[in-house]
């Protein structure tokens, strides 16, 4: 299995527009953070989860040539801005593009594309094909997907379990039972916005008390805006199964 970080940046990404603080104006490649996204490769299936507005970006400067499905966290722009230039794979692939949503993403996203789901379509328009999911486990290609239940503030959102790694983003709550899902795991990639507290993501010391919990063997940072700090100096202060992720890290296992 193997995992890119296609994007590791919280909703504005760093550096921020305008912004002069030290980490938006770093030189460090690894203080760059497109919008959060990962491509996960099994033996089964290719696919990313979300396609923030950075998706063409990404896909370009990791030379994705395949991808066979989109699953969706949740249905908040800085996840989705990116879907309509998956008509490449419909060229490359010559079919439609298999997205895997809950009911209210799939709803979000045939209204801001309505020109994708029109009855009559204007000629070379993105092909997707909307895939209803909820917490149940489901299998893509005989690839098993466990979705994980948490909650960005008020809004209900998916991680995903994919044999023994799992994605989680845009949380700021997790129940026991939830976690108990990804207990023990090789790896876990989970949001940390900021040190300080935030109303709908994790801060850096809620995103460790849930890797405490979950005694994952390692586990990445990501969606992370430029308050969390310089790569280099907050790495140095994260306990050893723990590293920040940054973009285009990919990881074997
Ligand atoms: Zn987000
Ligand atoms: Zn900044
Ligand atoms: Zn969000």
């Amino acid at each position: 299995m193997k995992v890119t970080f296609l994007g590791t940046g919280t909703s504005q990404g760093v550096p921020m527009i305008a912004c002069n603080c030290s980490v938006c104006q770093s030189l460090d490649s690894r203080d760059k953070r497109l919008r959060s996204s990962v491509y996960i490769e099994t033996d089964k299936l290719a696919m990313v989860v979300d396609t923030g507005p950075d998706f063409r970006q990404q896909m370009l400067r990791e030379k994705i040539t395949r991808l066979d499905a989109i699953l969706f966290t949740h249905d908040h722009i800085d996840h989705t801005a990116g879907l309509d230039d998956v008509r490449a794979y419909n060229h490359l692939q010559k079919k439609a593009m298999e997205v895997y949503a809950e009911d209210y993403v799939l709803e979000t996203l045939r209204r801001e594309y309505s020109y994708v789901f029109a009855k009559k379509k204007y000629p070379g328009v993105p092909k997707i094909h909307l895939n209803e999911i909820s917490t149940q486990a489901f299998k893509i290609q005989n690839q098993l997907i466990e979705p994980i239940r948490g909650m960005h503030f008020k809004l209900p959102v998916l991680g995903f379990k994919v044999d023994n790694f799992a994605y989680i983003t845009d949380m700021n709550f997790i129940s026991d039972e939830e976690i108990e899902k990804i207990k023990g795991i090789d790896i876990l990639v989970i949001n940390a916005l900021r040190i300080e507290k935030h109303i709908s993501h994790f801060n850096l010391e809620e995103a460790l008390a849930v890797i405490d919990k979950a005694k994952v063997k390692q586990a990445y940072l990501t969606h992370i805006s430029h308050m969390l700090g310089h790569y280099s100096d907050l790495s140095k202060r994260l306990p050893d199964h723990v590293s920040l992720a940054y973009d285009g890290l990919s990881l074997k296992f």
